[in-house]
């Protein structure tokens, strides 16, 4: 059956159509109310006037429909296979993991705000997605000055409760201390209350409830608590007024506006809740091919497919969205009640649109420059450094050893310029000397370049090192018969230099860029930006491997405790964690809890927790204390809690397979057993997922960076 005909015989109702090539690539993505007339309206004479259509008609050669019983199934269906198939006709959105959401569950018995990466059905209230995490740190950081929950796990609050005293997020006033009764369940709920009407935006509704409690307060006489609401409101009116006031109407909308340069596009959020901007987004997408309203449709339907309840009214847009009718059903049972999209003509929702477009282009506009900037750092190190081609995809290498020890490697690759961390690898060193740089590098050439079909090698090659560590790399390509431009970077030792600042630095100074072939290194300098940004690739390479290291360090040092208890065999080992869920949740146990822990008996919990009174006693460190996350301030804590949260569920799971050693010489030696990892608890779970991803590995030891592909 020819093209034609298939349309032809198309059903007349909603789906999910795909245009794909000769090869069975899929070029584009669509939904539709009718799928028949739809697909037949690309093939119309003339097109559809849509500027996307005809250069579509050209590439397609087969299409395949879904049929679906709404157009709003068709609308998720769509979004999925976005991101499965990558369309180059579809505009894709980041991955929705790389967003951020606050969560609040009113369920829990002190209900705290967590970080996590998706929504979810469970009761909880969800506010965002935040796009940038900086933006939601800061607004993290004066809520909890506003109202202060309390910030900690589930582990570090029980620790407090069996203390007896509250940590030092109480002393700075950024928790109320619940942990130890010294705020009542009343005011607490009302804290609770305070921060869900805050990030909601609904801050007059805030500010009335405030005003009135402070009246009754002060009319019962409970001054205290009058002159703590009146801070308080103060506070809020204080957070509220630096928030731009961007429309007259105490209305709640989300704002986009587009611009364009060529198939360049720049699309702009502006979160607007009762009239004031609280947080604005930007999206860049390259090689965009459809007009605005397909361009908003299908950026729109991926923004919001991962959306909770906590919607705006409106929605506005520059151009009519593409099938806004199933946008408008999905968002409708999100919020659980309508919610409008229009593109306004005239008024102050046209003005909004224009700001939103005006700044879409002023982000567009930089990031152009920038693209200048790394096109010229580009050509300057293809013309100084004689290389074949433009090195537009760089991949990095770096090996790093502990004394002599656990041996790893690290890949980063860049392309024009930026990381692209789904192809950055982790490597364990499994058959090379731990202590012989070379050889170590060496099994990570041979490893790379067995891959080299599925794989294609870069435009150039970089290894952090001199020229020995270039001499193997050119080795392994010339033993494969592979041509790529290499090269080595370091830094010029000199001990005996006068310069404080060489001295400070270590006894290093400039960088050296060694070649293939040549005795002496190439001199650039220091402020080109061909030299920059080889550098900014190499420090990315050492600072993956570094932190790859020190996540096996602490896997070793975390699997490995438990065996110094005496008594405790691989058995009650597996029973501990397999009960508890993790090695804090084992340490944080009462002898009570332990004693319940399938085949332990009183004797054996009394040991148990006998042997961790000894070790906090004696002050012992990390890991059986990691740094408790009240000592530090905002989030970026809670995300090391997190991770040291999933390292140890990642050998609490490896316990409890079976398959620990339970040694770090275990540890390092068997890839594949991080796999089982999983987030250590109900309370990490949510917030574990970047964590989870980051200590994965393949079997054959390497591991992929959030996101990343792992190697097989
Ligand atoms: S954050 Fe600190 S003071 Fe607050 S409940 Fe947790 S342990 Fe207690």
């Amino acid at each position: 059956m020819d093209l034609a005909e298939k349309i032809e015989s198309l059903p007349a109702e909603p789906g999910v159509y795909l245009f794909k090539n000769e090869r069975g690539k899929v070029l584009y993505v669509g939904k539709a109310q009718n799928l028949r007339s739809r697909v037949r309206s690309y093939f119309a004479a003339g097109g559809d006037g849509r500027p996307q259509v005809p250069h579509l008609v050209e590439r397609a050669r087969d299409v395949e429909v879904l049929v679906l019983p709404t157009v709003k199934d068709a609308l998720l269906l769509e979004n999925e296979l976005i991101k499965r198939h990558r369309p180059v006709f579809n505009v894709r959105l980041r991955d929705d993991k790389q967003y951020l959401v606050l969560r609040l569950d009113p369920g829990e018995a002190w209900p705290r705000l967590q970080l996590v990466r998706r929504f979810a059905d469970d009761g909880a209230s969800y506010f965002g997605p935040y796009t940038s995490s900086a933006a939601m740190y800061e607004s993290l950081a004066n809520l909890r000055k506003l109202f202060p929950l309390r910030s900690c796990t589930e582990g570090t609050f029980r620790d407090h409760v069996r203390r007896g005293r509250p940590c030092i997020e109480y002393e700075m006033k950024r928790c109320a201390g619940p942990c130890c009764g010294l705020v009542t369940e009343q005011e607490y709920a009302s804290l609770v209350h305070g921060t869900t009407l805050f990030l909601r935006g609904r801050s007059q509704e805030l500010r009335d409830e405030l005003r009135d409690a402070m009246r009754r307060a002060a009319a019962e006489e409970r001054f205290e608590d009058a002159a703590r609401l009146r801070d308080r409101i103060e506070a809020v009116e204080r957070t509220v007024e630096r928030q731009q006031v961007v429309s007259g109407r105490a209305v709640s909308r989300d704002v986009f506006g587009v611009a364009r340069e060529g198939g360049e596009v720049e699309l702009q959020v502006l979160a607007v809740r009762d009239g004031r901007l609280v947080g604005t987004a930007s999206h860049a997408f390259s090689e965009v091919a459809l007009d605005d309203g397909a361009l908003l449709a299908s950026f729109l339907g991926q923004y919001y497919a991962g959306a909770g309840p906590d919607l705006p009214a409106e929605v506005l847009t520059p151009a009519p969205v593409e099938d806004e009718g199933a946008l408008e059903a999905l968002l409708r049972e999100r919020a659980g009640r309508g919610v409008r999209i229009h593109a306004p003509q005239r008024g102050p929702g046209r003005e909004l649109v224009e700001l939103a477009a005006t700044n879409a282009r002023l982000a567009l506009e930089r990031r152009l420059e920038a693209r200048e900037s790394v096109d010229a750092a580009l050509s300057e190190l293809k013309d100084r450094l004689g290389l074949a081609r433009l090195p537009r995809r760089v991949e990095c290498y770096d090996v790093s050893t502990l004394q002599g020890s656990l041996a790893v490697a690290s890949r980063v690759v860049f392309e024009d310029g930026r990381p692209r961390k789904a192809d950055y690898r982790r490597y364990r060193i499994r058959q090379a000397a731990a202590g012989d740089d070379y050889d170590c590098l060496r099994e990570v050439m041979r490893r790379r370049l067995d891959r080299v079909e599925s794989e294609p090698l870069p435009d150039l090659l970089v290894v952090d090192g001199g020229r020995g560590q270039l001499a193997v790399v050119v080795a392994a390509l010339r033993d494969r018969g592979l041509q790529v431009d290499a090269l080595g970077i370091a830094k010029e030792r000199d001990e005996a230099s006068p310069s404080p600042r060489v001295k400070r630095s270590g006894g290093l100074k400039a960088e050296r860029v060694f070649l293939p072939g040549r005795k002496d290194p190439v001199a650039l300098p220091a402020d080109s930006r061909g030299l920059l940004l080889l550098q900014r690739v190499r420090d990315e390479a050492h600072r993956f491997a570094i932190e790859f290291q020190r996540s096996l360090r602490h896997r070793a040092g975390l699997t490995s405790v438990l065996e110094e208890i005496p008594g405790v065999g691989p058995g009650k080992r597996r029973a501990l964690l397999r009960t508890l869920g993790s090695l804090r949740a084992v340490r944080e146990a009462s002898v009570e809890q332990l004693a319940a822990v399938p085949g332990l008996s009183a004797r054996d919990a009394a040991m148990i927790r006998a042997f961790f009174d000894g070790l906090d006693a004696r002050g012992a460190g990390p890991p059986l204390e990691p740094a408790p996350p009240e000592l530090d301030a905002g989030l970026s804590v809670e995300a090391a809690a997190a991770e040291t949260a999933a390292a140890e569920a990642g050998a609490a799971a490896a316990i409890a397979a079976g398959e620990a050693g339970a040694s770090a010489r275990g540890v390092a030696g068997e890839a594949g057993r991080e796999r089982a990892a999983e987030p250590a608890s109900d309370a990490d779970a949510a917030r574990g997922g970047r964590a989870q991803e980051a200590t994965r590995e393949d079997a054959g030891g390497e591991a992929r960076a959030p996101g990343g592909r792992p190697d097989a």
